[in-house]
C-alpha cells in the first residue's frame, strides 16, 4: 500500500453514506484478510533493513483509516438520529382532537320516554330477551290456537323457545312476583320475522308501559298517553284513541298523534304532508285496558284489581319526531346520517 492508496481509501470512507457499507470498507482494509492487515503481516518476509520503516510506515497508514472510519460511522450515525427525530415528532403540528361519541337517536328517545315516564312515578324494567311460549303468549290471552299468533311473525330458536315478540312478557313476570298497585315501563328489543321496508324492521325497540291498581279507568290510559306524548312531541299534541283489538287488552283502542309538521290551517301545507300523508293524524302504538284472563293468569283478582298497559315502538317514534322517511337508515352504520342528530 502506497500512500495513493491510503487517500483512495480515505476518500472511499469518507463517500461511505450507511453503516453497511461503512463496515465493507473496514473489512476490506483492515479486516482479517484485509489489505492492510496481509501487508503488515507480511513485514516479516522483507529484508531486515527495510522491516522498521515499513512497520512505522503501515502503523501510520492504519491509524489514520481508522480515525477515518471512526469519524464517519459517527457522521452517518448523527445523520440518521436527525432524521428519525425530524419523523417522530413534529412540535408545531396542531394537535388532533379525539371525536366526541354521542347517544344514537333511538337511545336520546328512549331515555327521554323514561325519563317522562319517571316523572310520574313509573319504574324501569327490563326481562330477557329470548322467552317461553307461556310468557311470549299464554299468559297474554294468546293460547296454542289463537289466531293473533299468526299476525305475530314468530321467529322459533331449536328448543322452542322464542325471541320475544313484544316487550309484554316482562309485565307478566313482573305481576307474577309484585302485587298491585303496578306502574311500570319496560324499554327493550323485539324480534319478528318479517321483511324489512320502510315502516317495518325484523329488530325493534318497544317501550311497555302497565298500571294496575284498584279503580284504574280508561280515562287514567289516556291522561297518562296524553302526558308522554305531549312530553315528546310537544304540548301542542292532540291525542286520538281508535277502538282496535288485541288478545291481551280489552277494551283496546290505536293511538294517533296529531302531525306535528303541518296545521289545519294550511291546507296546501297539509297536503304536501309527509308525515300524516295529508290525514291530520300519524299512528303511534296500541294500547287498552288489561284483560281480566291476563290478570287471573298471574294471580290477581279482576274483581277487585283493573289496569291499563300500551306499547310503541321506539324506532316509529323515532321516525316521526325526527322526520325520518324509512326507519331502516337508523340502524345503518352511516355517520353521515347519523351525525345530524
Ligand atoms: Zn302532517
Amino acid at each position: 500500500m502506497k500512500q495513493r492508496d491510503v487517500t483512495n481509501a480515505i476518500k472511499k470512507i469518507e463517500a461511505a453514506e450507511t453503516e453497511e457499507e461503512l463496515e465493507e470498507l473496514r473489512v476490506a482494509y483492515l479486516g482479517r484478510k484485509g489489505e492492510l492487515t496481509q501487508e503488515l503481516r507480511s513485514i516479516g518476509q522483507l529484508p531486515e533493513s527495510e522491516r522498521s520503516q515499513r512497520g512505522k510506515t503501515l502503523n501510520q497508514y492504519k491509524k489514520r483509516l481508522e480515525h477515518a472510519l471512526q469519524q464517519q460511522r459517527e457522521q452517518i450515525r448523527a445523520r440518521r438520529l436527525e432524521t428519525q427525530s425530524q419523523q417522530a415528532v413534529d412540535l408545531t403540528r396542531p394537535g388532533i382532537g379525539p371525536r366526541r361519541g354521542r347517544l344514537h337517536p333511538v337511545e336520546t328517545l328512549q331515555y327521554e320516554v323514561i325519563g317522562l315516564m319517571q316523572q310520574i312515578g313509573f319504574q324501569v324494567i327490563e326481562g330477557p330477551e329470548v322467552e317461553t311460549d307461556w310468557y311470549n303468549f299464554q299468559a297474554l290471552n294468546m293460547g296454542p290456537d289463537h289466531p293473533a299468533r299468526d299476525t305475530a311473525d314468530t321467529f322459533y330458536l331449536e328448543d322452542g323457545s322464542i325471541p320475544r315478540t313484544h316487550t309484554s312478557p316482562v309485565q307478566i313476570r313482573y305481576m307474577e312476583e309484585n302485587k298491585p298497585p303496578v306502574r311500570i315501563i319496560s324499554p327493550g328489543k323485539v324480534y319478528r320475522n318479517e321483511d324489512e321496508d320502510a315502516t317495518h324492521l325484523w329488530s325493534f325497540r318497544q317501550v311497555e308501559g302497565l298500571v294496575v291498581d284498584e279503580g284504574i279507568r280508561f280515562s287514567d290510559l289516556k291522561g297518562t298517553l296524553e302526558c308522554m306524548l305531549k312530553g315528546i312531541f310537544g304540548e301542542d299534541t292532540q291525542l286520538r284513541l281508535r277502538p282496535d283489538y288485541f288478545p291481551y287488552t280489552e277494551p283496546s283502542a290505536e293511538v294517533d298523534a296529531s302531525c306535528m309538521m303541518c296545521s289545519e290551517d294550511d291546507r296546501d301545507e297539509r297536503s304536501r304532508c309527509q308525515v300524516c300523508e295529508g290525514t291530520g293524524w300519524v299512528e303511534l302504538g296500541g294500547s287498552g285496558m288489561v284483560h281480566p284472563r291476563v290478570l287471573g293468569n298471574v294471580g290477581i283478582d279482576p274483581e277487585a284489581y283493573s289496569g291499563f298497559a300500551f306499547g310503541f315502538g321506539l324506532e316509529r317514534l323515532a321516525a316521526v319526531k325526527y322526520q325520518v322517511p324509512d326507519m331502516r337508515h337508523l340502524w345503518r352504520p352511516d355517520l353521515r346520517f347519523l351525525e345530524q342528530f
